[in-house]
Order: C-alpha cells, then sequence, then structure tokens
C-alpha cells in the first residue's frame, strides 16, 4: 500500500511518501480502505517526538480516517465488504476495570491509532471492529473523519466532563482548532451563549458564522479577561474551555464563582504558574479530559450524521503532500479540519 511514513523523529522532511506493506487484520478487526485522512496536531507532536515516546519504526501518523470496510479478521462481525465507516481513535483494551465501567479512554493499557500503533496516512488500517461507525451511503469522507477525534473530544469534555447546560455561558479561548471549532458548534447545539477569544480578525468572522455570540480580539484587547468581564454584564461565563494552557490565568478570571475550566490539550507550553487564591476562593474546577468513550463517539456520531453538529473542513491535501499539510496546520493556517485525499 502507499502510505506517508518516518523512520526517525524530526520536522516535516522526515515523512516520506513509499509502499509499505498491506496490514492483515487480526482476530477481532476489521481492515479499512482509506479515502480520508483528517490531521491532528497530535501528529505533529508524535512525528517531532518527546522524550519517553518509544515509537516501533518506521511510525505512520494519523488517529482520524474513514474508508470503506476491506477485510473481515477471524471473528470480526457485523461488517460487510465495501461498508462506509469512519474510524474511532481511541482505542481500550475493553478488559480492566475502565473500560467494563465505560470509561474506555481511561483504559490502563490505553492506544490511540497514530500514536502508539499506526495510524491512518495510509492506503489501509485495521483495527478492532468495536472501534468502526456505520456511515449512511452518500454521508462525506471529509466530514466524517474530520469530525472524529475532535468531536468526541469536545463532546466528552463540555458534555460528559463539564456537564455544560442550556443557558448558561461558555468562553472558548483560541478560534482556528479543530477541537475549539468543535466546542462551539456543540455549544451552540446545546443552548448556550458562546464567547471567543480569537487572535485573528479573520478566524473571529468564522467562529461567528458557525454561531459564537461575542467575539474578542486579542490582538486589539490587551486584558482580555477584562473584556470578557464586561460583555457578560459583570457576570463572568459559567464555563471556559482553555486548550492553549498558558492562558489558565486570564481564563480563570473569566469564571463566575463556582465556575468551571475544561481542557484537553495544550497548545502553548505545558508548564505555566497558577495564583491558587483564584481557584478556592472563587470555587472553581479545572477539569481535564482526553478523548472519549465508545458511547460519547456515538451519540456525537449520530449528531453530524444527522446534520444537528457540522464540523467545518479547512483545506484537503492528496496524502502524498502531507508534509505540506502539517506545515499549513502547524503554522495555524487553517480554520477548522486538514484533511488527506488518499482515493
Ligand atoms: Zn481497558
Amino acid at each position: 500500500m502507499k502510505t506517508i511514513l518516518f523512520h526517525q523523529h524530526g520536522g516535516p522532511e522526515v515523512l516520506g511518501y513509499t509502499d509499505f506493506p498491506t496490514p492483515e487484520p487480526r482476530p477481532g478487526e476489521v481492515l479499512v480502505k482509506l479515502h480520508v485522512a483528517a490531521l491532528n496536531r497530535l501528529d505533529i507532536f508524535v512525528r517531532n517526538g518527546w522524550p519517553g515516546l518509544k515509537l516501533k519504526m518506521p511510525h505512520i501518523n494519523g488517529a482520524d480516517g474513514a474508508g470503506k470496510v476491506a477485510k473481515l479478521g477471524d471473528g470480526a462481525t457485523g461488517f460487510e465488504i465495501g461498508e462506509r465507516v469512519v474510524i474511532n481513535p481511541n482505542i481500550g483494551c475493553q478488559k480492566c476495570s475502565f473500560c467494563l465501567s465505560g470509561w474506555d479512554n481511561m483504559c490502563r493499557n490505553w492506544h490511540l491509532l497514530g500514536e502508539t500503533m499506526r495510524g491512518t496516512y495510509a492506503e489501509y488500517v485495521s483495527v478492532p471492529a468495536r472501534q468502526l461507525y456505520k456511515l449512511p451511503d452518500d454521508f462525506d469522507f471529509h466530514i466524517a473523519a474530520g469530525a472524529a477525534l475532535a468531536y468526541q473530544t469536545a463532546w466528552h469534555s463540555l458534555i460528559t466532563r463539564g456537564k455544560l447546560q442550556a443557558g448558561e455561558t461558555v468562553l472558548v479561548v483560541g478560534a482556528g482548532g479543530g477541537v475549539n471549532t468543535a466546542s462551539i458548534d456543540i455549544a451552540k447545539f446545546s443552548g448556550t451563549q458562546v464567547l471567543v477569544v480569537g487572535s485573528d480578525a479573520k478566524k473571529l468572522e468564522k467562529a461567528e458564522a458557525l454561531g459564537a455570540d461575542i467575539l474578542i480580539d486579542r490582538s486589539k484587547e490587551e486584558n482580555w479577561s477584562k473584556a470578557v468581564f464586561l460583555a457578560t454584564n459583570k457576570q463572568g461565563v459559567d464555563v471556559v474551555i482553555d486548550n492553549v494552557g498558558t492562558t489558565f490565568m486570564p481564563s480563570l478570571r473569566t469564571l463566575k464563582k463556582g465556575g468551571r475550566l475544561l481542557t484537553v490539550g495544550n497548545s502553548g507550553r505545558p508548564k505555566f504558574e497558577i495564583d491558587n487564591r483564584y481557584i478556592f476562593a472563587k470555587h472553581l474546577s479545572i477539569i481535564g479530559s482526553t478523548m472519549s468513550n465508545l458511547a460519547d463517539f456515538a451519540t456525537v456520531m449520530d449528531l453530524v450524521v444527522a446534520g444537528k453538529l457540522k464540523p467545518t473542513l479547512d483545506k484537503s491535501f492528496p496524502l502524498s503532500e502531507a508534509a505540506a499539510a502539517q506545515e499549513h496546520l502547524w503554522n495555524g493556517k487553517n480554520f477548522g479540519k486538514v484533511t488527506l485525499d488518499i482515493g
């Protein structure tokens, strides 16, 4: 099969477009012929590598993918050859206490497609059958692949962990990324008022088109937490979604008493200082999570397929141009999901 792979960590130059043996589905697995893969910043972190990350080289990037069932492994049931599917890249063992109680994103033997195992920048990938969600015949593979990681992550954070309620006020810090655009979409679907802080007028315009109610341009408002405070009649917000990290202090300042800060990642530095007085004196909660469980994935994909949630797509590149696609994403030139056309 054709694939994009790397033999050592490094910049986009380590990615090579080459042939690699097509995987054989193991018992319980389904081989998927991929038509579209979607990018995540995670792909670039994995390509760059981090201390302690030990990959079986060569490695194939990519958590998100959609395509057609190509072959069933022994004992894999419920699918027919040619059926259209999207992959849930969050892979639990289905044996540990977390998996058995429905929290497979907290699995003791957790795997993520494209991180701890070879991923979707390829013509084929083999995954356990339970990781597949069936798509309607006419559903766009780009939308499906673009939704999988970002929407399950945002849904789990906002709804399952953050317990977002209609009528609440939500601030999203950052406008362009896949999880943040998914968060705006899910927050509006949930009947909340949404504020977005962004550094780029064009991205804020697009956030408004997604339904954001109040836009704050960080390049013009040096003290954006004060701008949020004033925009909410000096009330503050119930929930802040902060996947930057280094902005936690201004984010904590924007919260009402009893407010929640939700985080699923850090696009900025992972280490920074927090003034603890804000947390106890304002009765704040900081709620972290990553990915979602099988139940949340099915729920959010049902809403995507029904058109109630609408993933934002940016640009699509051919598989062979994955390096350029990663640069486009890394440089923040995207609004929404960057995808790869595999054929
Ligand atoms: Zn498990």
